[in-house]
């Protein structure tokens, strides 16, 4: 059950969309699940991630990964490749991991060194493995509204959306960031004829001209750019629904790790005028994250044609 957290403010009772709170209990259903799985002779889902290089952001987030498999009983493995491997090793790994019927699915932690082909390695995966969802087979079934592997930080934003009942259909969302694993697929999602979904939808970018006349006129607004702090107060109208994917290393002395994350939005500012709010950190990462989960359980599920 989802415990709402109000807060009354000037103009607007703004409530916090607590991804947190929703990810631990997704992350319990599917621990439940698995154990009832394991129970009856099924054996536990099973993860890969492939890192390369010392990226310090991406060694944090494979190890977030793999801390998660474990709290929900699932197997993982991790594959440390250096920073000067070439593409044909890269992808050689790949094919290995490709064609090891002990793994349901795998993961190959972005960015990439600037001298590997980013695509190739994405078409080298096996869409059916592909639980990043981010293999052009798999980006044209989500398309299709055909059932697939959904890029996780859009589907754990949909997912929110379902879980606290924020109604998305006939509102006018608009998304600001127009990246292959946010804002483009958020987009597809939010069009879809199904619910949540059925938004029309306004996809920005840094070209768009007028970006705070149009975002004045949304209902929900989606901030996937990396810009601490860009969606201002006076951009968004009274009672508007904000998710703010951006997460920015921001310079602070007097943070333990010298640094603080921060999202797309004024949310100091905005909160007053929004009917609901993710925070950053504690909004959509954590969702990001548990979807993973869910994307390896539906491999698992197709894999051992349960
Ligand atoms: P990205 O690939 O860097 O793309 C940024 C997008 O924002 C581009 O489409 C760019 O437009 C647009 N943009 C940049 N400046 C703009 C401006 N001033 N006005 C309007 N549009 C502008 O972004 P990404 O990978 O989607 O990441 C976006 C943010 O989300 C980053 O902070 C990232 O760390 C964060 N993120 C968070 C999660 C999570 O789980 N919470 C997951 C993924 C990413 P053009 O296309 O015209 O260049």
């Amino acid at each position: 059950m989802l415990i709402f957290a109000g807060t009354q403010t000037n103009t607007q009772t703004m409530q916090i969309l607590d991804g947190i709170q929703l990810a631990k209990e997704i992350k319990q259903e599917i621990k439940s699940h698995v154990q009832e799985q394991v129970e009856q002779g099924i054996r536990a889902p099973h993860l890969g991630a492939i890192l390369v290089g010392e990226n310090g952001a991406s060694q944090t987030y494979v190890d977030n990964k793999i801390k998660d498999c474990a709290f929900v009983g699932f197997q993982s493995s991790l594959v440390r490749l250096p920073t000067s491997i070439t593409q044909e090793a890269l992808i050689a790994e790949i094919e290995k991991l490709n064609a090891d019927d002990s793994l349901d699915g795998f993961i190959v932690q972005l960015p990439l060194p600037k001298h590997i082909d980013q695509e190739a390695v994405i078409n080298a995966i096996d869409p059916e493995k592909d639980v990043d969802g981010f293999h052009p087979m798999n980006f044209g079934r989500m398309a299709l509204e055909m059932e697939t592997f959904l890029p996780a930080t859009p589907y754990g934003i949909m997912e929110m959306f379902e879980r606290y009942q924020i109604p998305t259909a006939g509102k006018h969302t608009v998304v600001i960031g127009r990246s292959r694993i946010v804002g483009r697929p958020m987009s597809i999602l939010m069009s879809k004829n199904g619910e949540p979904g059925n938004s029309t939808v306004t996809l920005t970018h840094s070209k768009t001209k007028n970006l705070a006349e149009i975002t004045q006129q949304a209902d929900i607004v989606i901030t996937a750019l990396g810009v601490p702090g860009f969606l201002k107060a006076d951009m968004v109208k009274d009672g508007v629904v904000i998710v703010d994917v951006g997460i920015t290393r921001v310079d602070d002395e007097s943070a333990p790790r010298g640094f603080k994350l921060q999202g797309d939005v004024d949310f100091e500012n905005v909160k007053h005028k929004a009917s609901w709010i993710t925070p950053v950190p504690g909004g959509v990462g954590p969702m990001t994250r548990a979807m993973l989960l869910k994307n390896t359980l539906l491999a698992h599920k197709k894999n051992n044609k349960l």
